[in-house]
């Protein structure tokens, strides 16, 4: 096992803390996955990203992980909450076909969406109607424990109770006593006692497709279940690493804590991590919004905001050059940089292969390597240890124009591992992406032009200067002429 400097930050202490697995070396990650009953869309690709990286990274410094991923495929009502239609049959009643049709339909889009963005597949994939037993137990269990109680065949899980012994609030900051002030509603017109408790087991109406027998009624499990009872089964009681979107925080991981603690006796995870939201030209993603994009439009392009296709890639490249805690904005502009910057860097591999070696190094190639994981071991900082890969390119593009610069066959050896091993292993980037057929000469013309407008706008030659602009705007290319370079985009 070897030494690592790995901090992350905590939801649960609100600190960056030294990673220590409970059980070296083992680690055990378990990541809210999707409920599946549509397309996957942008909200689904960060935390998979995310928690990609950090898994890849765990393996890199030689953990021995299992990387639990479930799949929601019932039990998810509209807006969340314990009433209302589920999800997944609300989408089959209205196509006519059977759930379990549309939990494979879009498990299969899923899937095909995390292979082309290079997610690799987690150790289990469990999907929480396969574990409806386990489900069952774990109210057994919270009932015997006097933490839950039964109303007209559903069970719900009494938070004023548990909140005596325990801290109900402890990962999302909330307060027991703001919760019973702010939400309590008219006596009777609900079946819980308070309407902050959660259903952990609903009695099914007589409309509802999916139900199972059960000692307290014919029904489904509440969605919160899931994850306590399918991240014990396969991580035990505690275990290492709890991820997900930071919109699952409360109500969702504040109500595993709780269940984990009235049936097991014990909180079950050390560290909590969570990924920050996308935002759309600085709007939250939302149907009602019409900026709702999924990954099949992002790929093929095909939605009303979107000037062009952006390969997975590129969607991959972009989600990581922000840190996973901010949050981060999508617009045309801010993709097509990271295009750029995606080619700059394939560019830079590609030419890397062809740079001939020396005696010895001009000078030390090799520190960016470090800073990359001086980054990575900060928290899983990528933007930083992606602007290291964008100084290894500069390092490339001198070794390969500059003849005082030169390498020596050991040193070059060493970098071409780095800058694999930090790219396409750690970071997941596909070194051998070309983009699109074309792109790239049209960027390159693009430049070369700009640097003749440099050229002349330097021999004071306006005219010429502005003619090009003229140009190049007309062609529905937009400069932007800072102090001492030009940046261009597509209008
Ligand atoms: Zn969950």
């Amino acid at each position: 096992m070897m030494e690592h400097k790995l901090k992350i930050y905590n939801s649960l202490t609100r600190k960056k803390e030294l990673f220590v697995p409970i059980n070296s070396p083992y680690v055990g990650i378990y990541v809210c996955g999707p409920t599946v009953y549509g397309d996957a869309h942008l909200g689904h690709a960060r935390p998979a990203i995310t928690f990609d990286v950090l898994y890849r990274y765990l393996m890199f410094l030689g953990y021995k992980v299992r990387y639990v991923r479930n799949v929601t495929d019932v039990g998810h009502l509209e807006n969340d909450s314990d009433d209302g239609e589920d999800k997944v049959e609300r989408k089959a009643r209205l196509e006519h076909i059977e759930p379990m049709e549309i939990v494979q339909r879009y498990l299969n889009n899923y899937h095909e969406n995390m292979r082309q963005l290079n997610v690799l597949p987690p150790s289990i994939e469990p999907q929480a109607s396969g574990h409806i037993i386990e489900q069952q137990q774990m109210i057994r269990k919270i009932l015997k424990n006097g933490y839950a109680y039964l109303v007209n065949g559903s069970v719900y899980f009494d938070v004023e109770k548990y909140s005596n012994q325990h801290h109900y609030g402890i990962l999302s900051g909330r307060k027991i006593d703001d919760l019973l002030s702010n939400t309590r509603k008219l006596e009777g017109q609900d079946e819980k006692h308070n309407p902050f408790d959660f259903a952990l087991w609903k009695k099914a109406s007589p409309d509802h497709i999916m139900h199972w027998p059960s000692e307290w009624s014919e029904g489904f499990p509440g969605w919160h279940l899931e994850c306590s009872a399918m991240g014990t089964k396969y991580l035990g009681e505690t275990f290492d690493i709890h991820g997900g979107g930071m919109d699952l925080l409360f109500p969702h991981h504040e109500c595993e804590i709780a269940q984990s603690v009235s049936a097991n006796g014990v909180s079950h995870v050390k560290y909590w991590m969570h990924n920050n939201m996308i935002t759309i030209n600085g709007q939250k993603m939302g149907k009602s919004l019409n900026n709702f994009i999924t990954l099949y439009e992002l790929f093929s392009g095909k939605h009303e905001l979107l000037e062009q296709a952006y390969p997975p890639m590129v969607i991959r490249f972009f989600i990581l050059q922000a840190h996973y805690g901010s949050t981060v904005d999508f617009s045309n502009e801010a993709l097509q940089a990271s295009e750029r910057g995606l080619k700059r860097l394939t560019k830079a591999w590609e030419l890397l292969q062809e740079i001939k070696t020396h005696e010895d190094s001009s000078e030390d190639f090799l520190q960016w390597f470090e800073k990359c994981l001086d980054a990575l071991n900060d928290d899983l900082n990528t933007p930083v240890a992606i602007a290291q890969l964008f100084e290894a390119a500069r390092l490339v593009n001198l070794l390969k124009e500059n003849v005082s610069n030169f390498i020596s066959v050991s040193d070059l050896q060493k970098f071409k591992g780095q800058f694999y091993l930090i790219a396409s292993e750690i970071l997941g980037i596909d070194l051998g992406w070309q983009g699109n057929v074309g792109g790239g000469i049209e960027e390159e013309l693009i430049d070369l032009i700009i640097n003749l407008r440099l050229e002349a706008r330097k021999n004071k030659d306006f005219t010429t200067s502005d003619n090009i602009r003229n140009a190049l705007v007309s062609l529905g290319i937009n400069l932007k002429d800072t102090k001492d370079s030009t940046s261009w985009d597509k209008i």
